[in-house]
C-alpha cells in the first residue's frame, strides 16, 4: 500500500473516535483553541442560511440576493401589483372622505379626501419603485447570463457566476439534513448542491466578505474537500470540485476538489482529533498558537465589557468564570478565548484598551 492509501487508511474512524463537524474541522485547522470552543459548544455547521426559504418577505426587504429565478419574478410582480394598487386605494380613501364630508358636513373632511389620496401616491411609488427597478435588474440579469461552467478536469481554481452555472443546466437543490459520514465521523451540510448528470457540487457562501477582499486559505479548501467526500458518499455521483459565493454576491470561485485540497482536509480532521482526544482523556488543553497575529482579529479574542449575569451568560457560550482584565478606562473585560482558556488573547483591542501593555 503507497504512503498515501496508508494515510487515508489511518482515518477510519473507530467507535471511540469524536464526530467532527465540517465547520468545527475548519476551525481547528485556523486555530486548535478556537476549534476546541467551537465543539465544544456543540455549534454545527451553518451553511443553510438559505433566505428563500427561511422568509421571503424578509429578503425582499433587505434586498439580499436571491438565487433562482422564480422567487425573483414573483417578488417583481409583487412590487408592480402594488404599484398597481395604489390609485384604486387612494380613489376609496377619497371617497371615503367624500362620504364623511357629506354625513357630518365637517369641512377637514374635505382636507382628508385630497391629503391622504396623496400620501398614500407618495408613499406607495417610492416603497414600490425601488423594488421594481431593482428585481427587474436581477430578472433580467438572470434571464441574460451565458452559460458558463468549470472544467471539472482542471486542478485550478475557477471563477465562477451563479447564473452562468445555472444557465449551463446546474439544478440547485438545498439539503435540509446533515450529511454523514460514518465511516470517518465526519458530518455537515454545504449551503446547497447543484446537480448536473452525475456532477455533485457543494456550495458555500461566505458571507459579509466582498469578492476582492476574499481569501481563500487552507481551511476553505479542507472545508471544500469535506464537502465534496460528504456529497459523493450520500449521493454516489462525483464532486470534482466544490463553490464558494463571496457574500451576497452572485461571483465566486470553483475550488478545485484535488490532491491538496483533501489533504488540507485530512491534516485538519486529524489535528482535530488528536485535540479532542487530549482534552477529553487527559483534561490538555492546547497552546496557544505561536503567533499573536492570529488572535489579533479573532472574534473569540475580542474583548467586551465585563456585565455581571449578563456577558458571562450569553446564549451559545461555554460555562466558564469570566477571566477579567481591567483597562485604562478603570472597566473589566474579558473574551469568550479568554474565559475558556483563562488568559487574555493579543486581540488587537485588547491592546487598544491596555489590557496587555506593549
Ligand atoms: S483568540 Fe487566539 S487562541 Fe483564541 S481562538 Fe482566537 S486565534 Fe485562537
Amino acid at each position: 500500500m503507497t504512503n498515501s492509501g496508508r494515510n487515508i487508511q489511518s482515518l477510519q474512524a473507530q467507535s471511540h473516535t469524536p464526530w467532527v463537524g465540517v465547520h468545527v474541522l475548519t476551525e481547528f485547522i485556523f486555530c486548535p483553541r478556537a476549534g476546541l470552543i467551537t465543539f465544544e459548544t456543540k455549534q454545527e455547521d451553518d451553511d443553510n442560511d438559505d433566505r428563500e426559504l427561511q422568509g421571503q418577505q424578509k429578503a425582499q426587504l433587505t434586498y439580499r440576493p436571491y438565487y433562482s429565478l422564480r422567487p425573483i419574478e414573483e417578488s417583481l410582480e409583487k412590487a408592480l401589483n402594488d404599484l398597481r394598487r395604489l390609485p384604486k386605494l387612494a380613489g376609496g380613501t377619497a371617497l371615503v372622505s367624500f362620504l364623511l364630508l357629506l354625513l357630518t358636513g365637517a369641512l377637514q373632511a374635505w382636507l382628508l379626501a385630497l391629503v391622504i389620496p396623496a400620501l398614500i401616491l407618495i408613499f406607495g411609488t417610492f416603497n414600490a419603485y425601488p423594488r421594481i427597478s431593482y428585481f427587474g435588474k436581477l430578472r433580467d440579469m438572470a434571464r441574460k447570463a451565458l452559460p458558463r461552467e468549470p472544467d471539472p478536469q482542471s486542478v485550478d481554481n475557477t471563477a465562477i457566476n451563479w447564473w452562468s452555472l445555472l444557465a449551463a443546466g446546474f439544478d440547485s437543490v438545498p439539503y435540509r439534513d446533515t450529511l454523514k459520514d460514518h465511516s470517518w465521523r465526519v458530518a455537515g451540510k454545504p449551503w446547497r448542491v447543484l446537480r448536473k448528470g452525475s456532477l455533485r457540487i457543494p456550495v458555500w457562501r461566505r458571507r459579509g466578505e466582498a469578492e476582492n477582499q476574499a481569501k481563500i486559505r487552507g481551511q476553505h479548501y479542507a472545508r471544500m474537500a469535506a464537502y465534496c467526500r460528504l456529497i459523493e458518499k450520500a449521493e454516489g455521483g462525483s464532486s470534482p470540485y466544490g463553490i464558494i459565493l463571496f457574500g451576497n454576491s452572485y461571483d465566486g470561485i470553483a475550488i478545485a476538489n484535488n490532491q491538496g485540497s483533501r489533504s488540507a482536509f485530512h491534516k485538519g480532521l486529524r489535528e482535530a482529533r488528536q485535540v479532542i482526544k487530549g482534552k477529553q482523556r487527559w483534561e490538555r488543553d492546547p497552546s496557544p498558537p505561536s503567533t499573536g497575529t492570529i488572535c489579533s482579529s479573532c472574534p473569540l479574542g475580542k474583548p467586551f465589557t465585563y456585565r455581571p449575569g449578563e456577558s458571562d451568560n450569553r446564549p451559545g457560550r461555554l460555562n466558564t468564570s469570566p477571566h477579567l482584565a481591567f483597562g485604562d478606562d478603570g472597566r473589566a473585560y474579558h473574551s469568550e478565548c479568554g474565559d475558556r482558556f483563562q488568559w487574555i488573547p493579543p486581540h488587537q483591542k485588547a491592546f487598544a484598551k491596555r489590557l496587555i501593555k506593549y
